[in-house]
């Protein structure tokens, strides 16, 4: 069957398709956490003081005790093999962005040939996968590539049910067997304890006497597209890159806006209401669903939980939007620009930070005295996106993401901090030492020693800011659609520490000084403010003004791509930051942006290589073949004597020389090895690779628009985007 053919036929299989026939639907009640080891299922099934020992750990993130581990083996060991699970996993979630997990049976044989089920305590808590596959940014030669996996008690053991079986599924950290970290939990829940301690620290200061654990939060907005699995299997750049290298625009893209909350498509609803049913069980909260702006683009996001389990629960909902597209006949496309000129796909993460005494502490609250602490807190959040910005840009950039940030569409590559009216105004007045409270509730004079009243301004909203208050959160808004939420979260934790420890020792002198505690919020807060104003920006993030603005006035960075930005990594106050609040060392950090640098630069190398192959095997032998037909037809015609039109031959022919001329130029630039250094390499793949590679598109896009439809072997944008 030639390209076409398949094509044609993928049409006419798609358009015959039917949504499967929806699951009867569950009791919500029924089916929550159905298939998560969760508190009450311990509670039921393990003693008291062992219940209560493991609850302990679970709320302070402690070791946990021998003995303890054993009886909770058990207990997981009879729950997870009631519901057909043979099998264990322990999950862990390595620099790459993925998951991975190692299987292991229950199975352990007996002297006498029989078989039984054991898990112990010691198999609970410690796992050793082989280490020598997943980077590890010369942390360790293979040889001594031993790596432990440990359960991470804060996060709940559950079951992964698929078609073909159970299997007890445990959440854990990676380390090396020197105890580095191999993984994205490790830094994650030092970033908390890091920032606990600082929070608490102020918490004190402002007077609490009561001052819980402080944890961060999270509620990360997913979105995907779906293309049905016909068309996404004839496409091999979807296939192995996850976006298309290739593809002419539409006549119709998303310019009327008509996708975005309109009526979900009934085979996809389907899909969705499968996929909510799987997470329910899981014991994930998914709460939104809806059309987004492009065609084929959706979105899913759950209630928000604690930062750990929502970056666990993350991931787990990353596998099921793929494994159960799968099954609706659909590929989920994770990619943040699947398709060029449509709307891309972020995640945008949504933080704060809490705790059960104080509630939520970026939330403005009713009371002056709430008002103050909502401020301390907000300003921290401001010195930190100031002081760690390109830190920020780095724990989003990726290869992938780069080809949203900047364009106009997403927030731009600078980052900034936008407020909302009155909250900036707020800000503007403690840094000019006049606070009146917000003009909006009319002007108040309230004296320095009282604080201004807040209202809560979720109206407000500013979606070309990278980083926007949203009422009671910060929405980190330039997060890419198939990144782990662990990096970014990972950041804010770690600088929002740093702020509330600078905060803190300054509060601590001016009360020693004597100043009365309002007072010295004020000043505090000020001297936060004379430094760090230039980063809040409340206008049009995708504006020309605001670029020049940035950089020329402000002096903010704008590193436009990941070879800008991953250097950041290796940037003394960075290594700092990490080293003192004590996340990552520095041979950790190091290793990151080793491994960080080798992603990016792997995945444009695969691109490239994808654009040659499919330049020489697919696109340029169907021009070749149209040509032939078209130039026979010329030749038989003028054999009767009719002048037929030769230009648009000659035009695609000219087209396909320079298609091939810029492929041949782009093969020979693979060739280059030798790089001084990795951010060289980094440099070449941005300035050298990727524009051959766009260069390449022009023409082979160009050459899709002249040849006959029935010639062109790749699924079309229109009907990739258009046909559900
Ligand atoms: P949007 O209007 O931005 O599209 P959504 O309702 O889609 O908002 O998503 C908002 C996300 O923010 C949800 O996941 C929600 O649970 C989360 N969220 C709300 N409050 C907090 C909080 N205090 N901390 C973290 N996330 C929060
Ligand atoms: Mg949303």
């Amino acid at each position: 069957m030639s390209g076409n053919e398949a094509r044609i036929q993928a049409v006419q299989q798609i358009v015959n398709r039917t949504a499967l026939p929806p699951k009867p639907p569950a009791r919500l009640e029924s089916i929550w956490a159905e298939n998560v080891f969760n508190l009450s299922k311990m509670q039921a099934s393990l003693p008291k003081n062992v219940f209560k020992s493991v609850k302990k750990t679970i709320v302070t993130g402690e070791k946990l005790d021998p003995l303890v581990a054993d009886a909770v083996a058990t207990a997981m060991r009879d729950w997870a093999t009631s519901k057909g699970a043979l099998y264990y996993a322990h999950v862990f979630y390595p620099m790459t962005n993925l998951s991975a997990e190692k299987h292991d049976g229950f199975i352990s044989v007996q002297g006498d040939g029989s078989v039984i089920s054991e898990f112990s305590g010691k198999v609970l808590v410690q796992g050793e996968p082989d280490g020598s596959s997943f980077p590890n940014g010369g942390i360790r030669d293979t040889f001594e590539a031993r790596g432990y996996t440990g359960w991470d008690v804060t996060s709940p053991a559950y079951i992964m049910e698929t078609d073909n079986g159970a299997t007890l599924c445990i959440p854990t950290v990676f380390v090396s067997w020197t105890g580095e970290a191999l993984d994205k939990k490790v830094p994650l829940l030092r970033s908390i304890a890091a920032m606990d301690k600082a929070a608490s620290k102020v918490l004190k200061l402002l007077g609490h006497t009561d001052v819980a654990h402080v944890n961060s939060s999270c509620g990360a907005e997913q979105e995907y597209f779906l293309v049905d699995s016909h068309f996404a299997s004839q496409r091999p750049d979807l296939l192995i890159a996850g976006r298309t290298l290739f593809g002419k625009a539409p006549a119709k893209g998303q310019e009327f806006d008509d996708h975005y909350f309109g009526a979900i498509p009934e085979r996809v609803q389907v899909f969705m209401q499968d996929v909510e049913e799987t997470l329910y069980k899981l014991g994930i909260p998914a709460k939104t669903r809806h059309n987004e702006v492009a065609p084929g683009q959706f979105e899913i996001a759950p209630f928000f939980e604690a930062a750990n389990v929502a970056s666990d629960h993350q991931q787990l909902i990353m596998t099921v939007l793929k494994n159960t597209a799968k099954k609706h006949g659909f590929s989920c496309l994770l990619h943040e620009k699947p398709f060029a000129g449509i709307n891309g796909s972020g995640k945008h993460v949504n933080w704060s930070v809490g705790n059960s005494t104080q509630g939520n502490l970026l939330d403005p609250g009713d009371s002056p005295q709430d008002n103050a602490q909502f401020l301390v807190f907000c300003g921290a959040v401001i010195r930190g996106v100031h002081k760690y910005g390109p830190l920020m840009r780095a724990a989003i950039a990726t290869a992938s993401n780069d080809h949203r940030l900047g364009a106009n569409e997403a927030p731009p590559a600078i980052m900034s901090v936008y407020l909302g009216t009155q909250l900036e105004e707020v800000f503007e007045q403690i840094k000019t030492g006049s606070v009146t409270g917000s003009k909006q509730k009319g002007v108040m004079d309230l004296g320095v020693d009282v604080l201004p009243p807040l209202t809560k301004d979720a109206g407000d909203r500013n979606r070309t800011s990278p980083f926007a208050f949203t009422g009671n959160r910060f929405e980190f808004r330039a997060v890419g659609s198939s990144q782990s939420v662990s990096g970014p979260l990972i950041v804010l934790n770690t600088m929002l520490a740093d702020s509330l420890d600078w905060i803190g020792n300054r509060l601590e002198v001016c009360l020693s000084d004597g100043m009365e505690l309002s007072v010295a919020i004020l000043t505090v807060l000020k001297e936060v403010m004379e430094e760090h104003s230039a980063v809040v920006f409340g206008g049009n993030g995708y504006s020309e003004e605001w670029h020049t603005m940035a950089v020329e006035e402000r002096g903010l960075a704008n590193l436009r791509t990941t070879a800008d930005a991953l250097p950041s990594l290796k940037a003394d106050y960075v290594e700092d930051l990490f080293t003192k609040t004590g996340v990552l060392t520095s041979v950790e950090l190091e290793s990151r942006f080793e491994v960080y640098a080798e992603q990016y630069i792997l995945s444009i190398e695969v691109e490239a290589k994808l654009v040659v192959n499919m330049v020489k095997t697919i696109i340029y032998p169907t021009v070749v073949e149209y040509l032939s037909k078209l130039s026979s037809t010329i030749s038989s015609l003028s054999g009767l004597g009719i002048d037929f039109d030769k230009a648009s031959a000659q035009g695609i022919a000219d087209l396909s020389k320079s298609m091939m001329a810029t492929v041949d130029e782009l093969s020979a630039a693979l060739q280059k090895h030798d790089f001084a250094s990795t951010e060289d390499k980094m440099q070449y793949c941005s300035q050298t690779l990727r524009p051959l590679m766009d260069q390449t598109r022009v023409y082979a896009d160009s050459l899709e628009g002249e040849i006959a439809d029935s010639f062109w072997p790749l699924p079309t944008y229109q009907e990739m985007l258009f046909i559900k």
